[in-house]
């Protein structure tokens, strides 16, 4: 028989998941039957941006198939090493909206809090990948001074988890600030951006619903899904399960080369959504950063898939597609008249 102080040292599933999450490019070339001519450019991109593909995501990975759409959203490759003119390390000009370690504050009633540097998954388009999140780890102290900040800018009335992926910070903390933002009575919703429902699936478990639902502040999960083959069993579970606790979610993505610049995987993205209850929020265009140009889809193109989507789906189940403009007051809705 475990006693009590034993049970509490075991750690949550996810997290073993979490640590046993593949690093190797060599291993993933191996585990997945791909030809080791990858290998080089992959290991040279990875010094730059590390590989990071926890077993559950590699699980819905076709084998043998170099260009498997969730493939390609995670394995680096040569080209991300060349640097064309447009795309940059700060895209979004985030480090000047960064009033505070742990805040960026761009939108006036609703900011970012960095609740944690690390990801679980690195997608090889993210245009976090050269932030400076080691910069923004930060103690209980300076967490009380970001809430002040908070209390102190009343034009505020969300707040929202970002990161790397704040579901890779601890529950305890997490609880911890979410009862502390509960009591700044001007914050009415909860907003959480995560990918870690998506990639391991058991990261929703009871500690994760206590906190999101112990407060009075409006639960709301925006997860992010890029393709239709990232929701098995599992992951539609755990989407149930939130739902189930009165947590809203949406789903945002970003249009990708060679993963979903097609109507139709965007169509049946949008029906598997539905089929787990979340409602697709945003389609992004690509955020122009360094490393991630062999993704871009030029915005003609991107216009012309949008209106595939429109004439098969009904308004719900359609994204607004959208771009960040630096020093917008918002994000950017694309024009998609064509
Ligand atoms: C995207 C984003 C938000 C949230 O924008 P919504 O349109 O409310 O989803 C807030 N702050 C920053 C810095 C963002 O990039
Ligand atoms: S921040 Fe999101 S998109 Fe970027 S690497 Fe992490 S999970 Fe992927």
């Amino acid at each position: 028989m475990l006693d009590q102080t034993q049970i509490l040292s075991i750690p949550s599933s996810w997290k073993i998941e979490l640590s046993q999450s593949i690093k190797s490019v060599a291993e993933l070339l191996d585990c997945l039957r791909l030809d080791s001519s990858l290998l080089t450019g992959a290991q040279r991109a990875a010094m730059q941006f590390p590989l990071q593909v926890p077993k559950p995501y590699l699980g819905r990975i076709r084998h043998a198939d170099p260009c498997d759409p969730l493939l390609t959203q995670v394995l680096p490759v040569q080209q991300e090493l060349e640097s064309p003119q447009g795309f940059q390390k700060d895209p979004l000009d985030e480090v000047s909206h960064n009033p505070h370690p742990g805040i960026i504050h761009k939108y006036r009633n609703r900011l970012l809090l960095i609740v944690s540097p690390a990801c679980a998954i690195n997608c090889r388009y993210c245009f976090r990948r050269h932030f400076p999140y080691e910069q923004q780890r930060q103690s209980r102290q300076q967490w009380v001074s970001a809430l002040d900040y908070i209390r102190q800018h009343r034009e505020l009335n969300e707040v929202i988890y970002s990161g790397g992926d704040p579901l890779a910070a601890n529950d305890k903390f997490l609880g911890w600030l979410t009862a502390q933002i509960a009591e700044i009575s001007h914050i009415k919703r909860l907003r959480v951006h995560s990918r870690l429902p998506i990639v391991i699936p058991s990261r929703v478990d009871d500690d994760l619903l206590r906190w999101m639902t112990a407060s009075r502040l409006k639960p709301i999960l925006v997860v992010h899904v890029n393709h239709a083959n990232e929701i098995d069993h599992a992951v539609e579970a755990g989407l149930y399960r939130l739902q189930e606790n009165g947590i809203r979610i949406l789903n945002q993505s970003v249009l990708l080369k060679g993963v979903n610049d097609g109507a139709k995987t965007l169509i049946d993205l949008s029906e598997r959504l539905y089929d787990c209850g979340v409602s697709p929020y945003y389609l992004h265009l690509l955020d122009p950063v360094q490393g991630a140009s062999h993704f871009d889809v030029a915005q003609v193109q991107a216009t012309q898939i949008y209106a595939g989507m429109q004439a098969a789906l009904p308004g719900f189940l359609l994204p607004r597609l959208v771009r960040e403009v630096p020093g917008k007051a918002a994000k950017t809705i694309i024009d998609t008249i064509l």
